[in-house]
């Protein structure tokens, strides 16, 4: 039997995290999609347990944060410990970045569970993913993109204008587009096991809900779940996979309680690989989450680097499709999202990998001093949590780190710095004209947002917004309701925002939808904000009264 569907703006193929999330990205600009998913039902492996900041910040913008926060089991502490001595080396806290997000902790909630969440929130919306449906093959043209899938009903033909591929490290549409994953698979595998034990009070030390524990010999990590304790240690090239058993007792080795009872639960072992595509952008077709990149596991990165890349590519697609953005922005998602996931994978995972196995005794010794250090210096604190988090994520030209003698230089007297183009901005309460607290990541929901910085008592000109973006002033006095500024008034308790941000009075700041910074500018005339908006999206976009086009 074959059915022919009706042409769609956006087929998602794949209902893992990144599928999921990218379907929830799409329904908050109201871009119609579908999402495919070979499986009848979702995954339920142990794979993902940690959520970091900058997924929660998107889980709320996406509308789910509640159910993962409820359902999560939050903390702002990670610890780093050295197995032989068995003392805690470094603690990494999230506190610091207080200031910067409402989300100042890591959640731990299985991948499974965070699925389900994930879902839950696309079938309020009146979403259903079409499970039991496999892509068999896909094709693109100038009239779009030509899905063929299997379901127990037949074939079904999908015509689609974009078609993401979040289909998981095995990508078939990777294959069959001819991409290639470069990188290397690790010779070891990783050892996931669930159990049902007490560690919080059985065992010698307390430990926190995230432990990375290293040793030259067998690294360990556990991870705190909600409901149960999660255990990854690695398997060695050529290791038969241990038993159940041998498992139980290596937990009870690491925490020397030789008589500790352990409920097992569930176990799994996987290939470890460190690679990334070469191309993540095929004409209409992108590749999202695993088929794109594969992350070492060790530091909690392969999920929430893909939820940040449906972040990143939702939101283009849907202003190429309403708001008549050329498809110039479109390319910008491979740019932006490529070196992230290259710097994610080799600057925070594969180096948690190297650092916990380090045998050479004076690298250990090194390693030790420098993190000891960490410990006790703010400035380092404060960056180590902005990178972990991803809050630091930026799409400048050329993301690098920062450079071992800034890190040193601000280590002990930290600011924190103005934010730049292709930053996050950070988060932070304002007052609406409504006189109701809102919280500025909130005001993205709808779109562009330009804050323009000055004094509403100039009573400064500005051009109706265009569809996709709306103007605010910012700044700590309020619009008088006869300056005709009144409705674009936010007020800036105590100049705090406008300190954080670092811009100049009389500049404007253009946000994306994703929160990064397109552009920074002195507002000279009442169209600087529009015009650098337009210029941003290309040179298609409606004027300000135009009819959003009809999807
Ligand atoms: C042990 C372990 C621990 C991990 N811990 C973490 C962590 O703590 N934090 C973190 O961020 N990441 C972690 N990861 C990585 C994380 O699990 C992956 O990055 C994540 O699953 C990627 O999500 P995805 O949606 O891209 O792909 P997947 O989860 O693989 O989903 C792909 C989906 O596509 C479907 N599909 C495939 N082919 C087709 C087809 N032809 N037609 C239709 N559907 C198809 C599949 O059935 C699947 O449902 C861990 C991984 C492992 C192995």
């Amino acid at each position: 039997m074959s059915e022919k569907e009706a042409s769609i703006p956006v087929a998602i193929v794949g209902a893992g995290p990144v599928g999921l999330a990218a379907g929830l990205e799409l329904q908050r600009f109201g871009v119609p999609f579908r999402i495919f998913e070979e499986d009848t039902a979702l995954s339920n492996k142990p794979k993902a347990g940690t959520i970091l900041p900058r997924s929660l910040e998107i889980f709320a913008g996406e509308g789910v944060i509640d159910g993962v926060l409820r359902e999560g089991l939050r903390f702002d502490e990670v610890h780093f410990i050295d197995r032989p001595s068995d003392k805690v080396l470094t603690r990494m806290l999230m506190s610091p970045m207080a200031d910067e997000t409402r989300y100042p902790f890591i959640v731990n909630l299985p991948q499974s569970d965070l699925e389900a969440q994930l879902a839950a929130g696309l079938t309020r919306q009146g979403h259903e993913v079409a499970f039991g449906h496999k892509l068999v093959s896909v094709t693109q043209d100038a009239a779009g993109c030509h899905l063929v899938l299997e379901s127990p009903q037949g074939t079904v033909k999908v015509e689609a204008q974009f078609v993401l591929a979040c289909d998981g490290g095995r990508s078939l549409i990777r294959h069959q587009l001819g991409i290639e994953m470069e990188g290397v698979t690790h010779p070891e595998r990783f050892l996931v096991a669930d159990f049902e034990v007490d560690l919080d009070r059985r065992t010698g030390r307390q430990l926190t809900y995230l432990s990375y524990i290293f040793d030259p010999e067998e690294w360990v990590i556990f991870v705190r779940q909600p409901r149960f304790w999660r255990f990854l240690i690695p398997v060695a090239e050529g290791a038969p996979e241990p038993t159940q058993d041998e498992v139980v007792e290596k937990v009870r080795r690491v925490v020397k309680n030789a008589s500790l009872p352990i409920n097992f639960l569930d176990m799994g072992i996987y290939h470890v690989h460190h690679r990334a595509a070469n191309k993540w952008q095929d004409g209409r077709i992108f590749l999202l989450g695993d088929a794109a990149h594969l992350i070492t596991p060790v530091g909690g990165l392969g999920m929430n680097t893909g939820i940040q890349d449906a972040h990143n590519v939702a939101w283009k697609i849907a202003w190429v499709l309403k708001y008549g953005a050329t498809e110039a922005l479109l390319t910008s998602y491979e740019q932006e999202r490529a070196p992230i996931a290259r710097l994610n994978a080799r600057n925070q995972a594969e180096r948690n990998r190297e650092i916990m196995r380090m045998k050479s005794p004076i690298k250990r010794m090194v390693r030790n001093a420098i993190l000891g250090w960490m410990d006790r210096a703010e400035g380092l604190q404060w960056q180590a949590a902005h990178a972990r988090s991803l809050l630091g994520t930026s799409y400048k030209p050329a993301p690098k780190p920062p450079s071992l003698w800034s890190q040193l230089r601000t280590a002990r007297h930290f600011q924190r710095p103005a934010v730049g183009i292709g930053e996050r901005v950070p988060d932070g309460e304002l007052l609406g004209s409504d006189g109701q607290s809102c919280y500025l990541h909130d005001l993205l929901h709808r779109g562009f947002v330009a804050l323009i910085l000055i004094d509403p008592r100039t009573r400064v000109s500005i051009d109706p917004d265009p569809p996709g973006l709306t103007q605010y002033l910012l700044h700590r006095f309020d619009a008088a309701f006869d300056t005709g500024l009144r409705d674009r008034a936010l007020l800036d308790k105590g100049g705090r925002m406008t300190r954080k941000l670092g811009v100049p009075s009389h500049y404007f700041i253009l946000l994306r939808p994703d929160g990064h910074v397109a552009a920074i500018s002195p507002f000279q005339a009442a169209s600087s904000a529009v015009d650098a908006y337009r210029q941003y999206i290309g040179h298609n976009a409606p004027r300000a009264n135009a009819n959003r086009a009809a999807l």
